[in-house]
């Protein structure tokens, strides 16, 4: 039964053009000749990945504390690493303390579910990541989805249905992962007082990007000290892996007792934990990487919308909304003969018949890949109009 339903499944999202499957824009072709694809899908947005900073730090702690762990942090997997990171990391983030979870997806969803239980009440922006969605399911908290960045619908939900429940959290992310659109989270600080709800912020595409510090677009708005609990990754900007949360000491301490998430895994090896380490040092020394990336991005909004490409995006990501998902696929498939790796992004990443490509831009895109690769784009999309 189980097999059955499986593999009609696949049958309906092949008909559906919504299958998925493995490919690496490093690829190797039948002759075993390998082919650098030009990546525009990359959430490298500094280049970080590839420099030689994290790679050494990864190296060195592999030396000192081992290949793995061992352990869960609360048993035997916690080493001084850790805490240097955390230390750094509530510096970096402008909050008394933070703690180390093992990604995004397990922060969001070992963090949301331990916040609100059976008798609260979460409101999310409609296109919160799968793993906030995931942690408000678990949660058995009641939950309200508002209307993308409409701070008006938010609160008319507050008004009517806040009043039922003891406890409200209100989650956004601040950067969105798909549509690179900016939460109005001014508005969502007055409306968590207004309404006596705690606020999460997931940053996971603003941290190492926005912000006179590089901590995000809630340093970047001044808003740190009105945002109760920030959470980002060290997967994107900072070019590794692992995630965290910065805040009060009462909400960490808290964590540590209550995230199933990170109470029942292995901690993160050393490698990664040295590869953090030596992210926030790169992201506090090296700014120019950050300010380049983001005078590229208005370059490359200005060099689409004069080819008449819309494109309304002030941040590296740059959705191009197809539509049908075959359509996206159609086109991705063309700019992959053409050198360039974009995968179409489909339903239930984001939602039906706004299929799209997601454009993200990098540090190591040069100027004049953009102007190439904006002239090919464009004549596909005139191709397939
Ligand atoms: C990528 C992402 C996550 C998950 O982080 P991982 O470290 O990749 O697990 C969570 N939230 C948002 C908004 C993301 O884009």
């Amino acid at each position: 039964m189980i097999r059955e339903d499986a593999a009609d499944f696949i049958r309906l999202q092949k008909e559906n053009n919504c299958y998925r499957q493995l490919s690496s824009p490093r690829e190797k072709k039948s002759g075993g000749e390998a082919v650098f694809f030009c990546d525009f899908s990359s959430n490298d947005y500094l280049g970080l990945s590839s420099h030689p900073a994290l790679q050494e730090a990864a190296e060195k702690a592999v030396k000192d504390f081992g290949a793995g762990s061992t352990g869960a942090r609360l048993l035997s997997g916690d080493n001084r690493l850790f805490h240097e990171l955390e230390e750094k990391t509530a510096a970096f983030k402008g909050k008394p303390s933070a703690l180390i979870f093992n990604s995004g997806y397990h922060a969001n969803v070992g963090m949301i579910s331990s916040l609100c239980g059976p008798g609260d009440v979460i409101f999310c922006d409609r296109l919160s990541h799968a793993s906030m969605m995931d942690g408000i399911l678990l949660s058995r908290a009641r939950f309200f989805r508002f209307r993308h960045n409409d701070a008006a619908h938010l609160e008319s939900l507050l008004e009517s249905r806040r009043k039922s429940f003891r406890n409200a959290l209100i989650v956004t992310e601040s950067v969105f992962s798909m549509d690179g659109d900016i939460a109005p989270l001014r508005k969502l600080t007055v409306l968590k007082e207004k309404y006596d709800a705690l606020l999460y912020v997931d940053e996971a595409h603003a941290t190492g990007v926005f912000g006179e510090n590089s901590a995000g677009m809630v340093e970047e708005c001044g808003l740190t000290s009105k945002v109760d609990i920030l959470m980002g990754t060290f997967g994107k900007a900072l070019g590794s892996f692992g995630a965290y949360a910065a805040s009060e000491k009462v909400f960490i301490d808290y964590f540590i007792n209550k995230a199933r998430s990170f109470i029942f895994s292995t901690a993160l090896p050393p490698s990664v934990i040295g590869a953090n380490l030596a992210a926030l040092e790169v992201v506090r020394k090296e700014s120019f990487r950050r300010k380049n990336l983001l005078e590229r991005v208005l370059y490359f909004r200005n060099r689409l919308r004069k080819l008449n490409i819309p494109v309304s995006s002030f941040t590296p990501i740059m959705p191009i909304i197809l539509g049908k998902e075959e359509k996206a696929l159609d086109i991705s498939l063309r700019l992959r003969e053409e050198g360039y790796f974009l995968p179409a992004i489909r339903f239930p990443t984001v939602p039906r018949g706004q299929a799209r490509l997601r454009l993200s831009l990098t540090y190591l895109h040069s100027v004049e890949v953009l102007e190439k690769f904006s002239e090919k784009l464009c004549n596909i999309l005139k191709d397939s109009a």
